[in-house]
């Protein structure tokens, strides 16, 4: 099978103003993505993991076309998101959708889930009447829900329902490409594996290309080829799934894995909030981002940034233990 790159990041940096302090002469600052660059290859899911507050939702949105890079740019299959052709950007919202954490906010409560789901199609003017109708139905029974949902509303279904419905509003334009902004991380762990299976099916399926988000290292690790690990806007680890997962090369990456719950009677995981907390993002340390939660830390890493070191066959890591 020959590996084609379909979404390119390169050296992806937002920054955004915030509020300047009373007294303070400086305007402020907050980077909230930082020098950011990997690829996708089609057909293939990439995950993006860290806490909560470290960029990868800024950087989600960005993938998807919903924010401006500050610096950098996103390729897809080789045409930029920003400056690309006038048919690369106006194919771009039926070729990449998202899927959000909070199905209920995305839905109307006054629609029924049929006309939610149709919206895209009658914006775009997609076949006749019965025609889409016909389509939605189709999808909903593909995503697990029955043809009479038609006509139902959000209330009446369950967390995981709405999300199958999430799913199948996702498709209905026949995307390539799609975002997976923590999108099983409201659920419960056996309804989160329903749909984590069904989401694999969907992409053999229809050759999709996922780029998946959470905070969740187990969680991406389900369903990913590659893993990248993010820190204070920065990558700090990437590689494939199952190297990160045998040969972890970061100590913020070894942190997560220390806080995946581990099926053996008698061990217990370490919760990622007993490691101390994330720092704020307005005033990063100095040197490596990650260094005032470091046990390996020396001198070097609270003064200089470590750089980006390849240090195997498509394994990267942003650490001074490597240097
Ligand atoms: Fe730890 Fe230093 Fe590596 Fe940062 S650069 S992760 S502080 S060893």
């Amino acid at each position: 099978m020959s590996i084609t790159t379909f979404l390119e990041l390169k050296n992806v940096t937002r920054r955004f103003s915030v509020d300047q302090p009373l007294f303070s002469a400086a305007p402020r600052e907050l980077l909230a993505v930082n020098n950011v660059s990997f690829s996708i290859e089609k057909g293939t899911t990439l995950g993006l993991v860290g806490e909560s507050g470290c960029g990868k939702s800024t950087l989600a949105k960005i993938v998807a076309h919903l924010l401006a890079p500050s610096s950098g740019d996103v390729l897809l299959e080789g045409e930029s998101l920003w400056q690309g052709s006038k048919e690369t950007l106006k194919s771009l919202p039926r070729r990449i959708q998202m899927i959000f954490q909070d199905p209920v906010s995305s839905l109307n409560p006054r629609k029924s889930i049929g006309k939610s789901i149709q919206e895209a199609l009658d914006v775009h003017g997609v076949g006749t009447s019965s025609d889409r109708k016909k389509v939605v139905t189709e999808l909903l029974e593909r995503v697990g829900m029955r043809a009479e949902h038609y006509g139902r509303y959000p209330h009446e279904f369950s967390g995981g329902q709405r999300q199958r419905i999430a799913i199948a509003r996702s498709l209905v334009l026949n995307p390539d490409f799609i975002v997976c902004d923590e999108a099983v991380s409201a659920l419960d762990v056996s309804v989160q594996a329903q749909v984590l299976n069904l989401l694999s099916d969907l992409q053999n399926d229809f050759s999709l290309t996922y780029m998946f988000i959470s905070h969740d290292l187990a969680v991406v690790g389900h369903v990913s080829d590659v893993i990248a690990v993010m820190y204070l806007g920065r990558l700090v680890e990437l590689t494939s799934a199952q190297k990160l997962f045998d040969n972890a090369l970061h100590p913020y990456t070894q942190m997560l894995l220390e806080a995946v719950p581990v099926p053996v009677p008698g061990r217990r995981s370490v919760g990622i909030g007993q490691k101390g907390d994330l720092p704020s993002p307005l005033t990063p340390p100095v040197g490596c981002p990650f260094h005032p939660r470091c046990k390996h830390a020396m001198q070097i890493c609270r003064e200089v940034v470590p750089d980006w070191l390849e240090v195997g066959q498509n394994h990267h890591v942003l650490c001074h233990l490597y240097s």
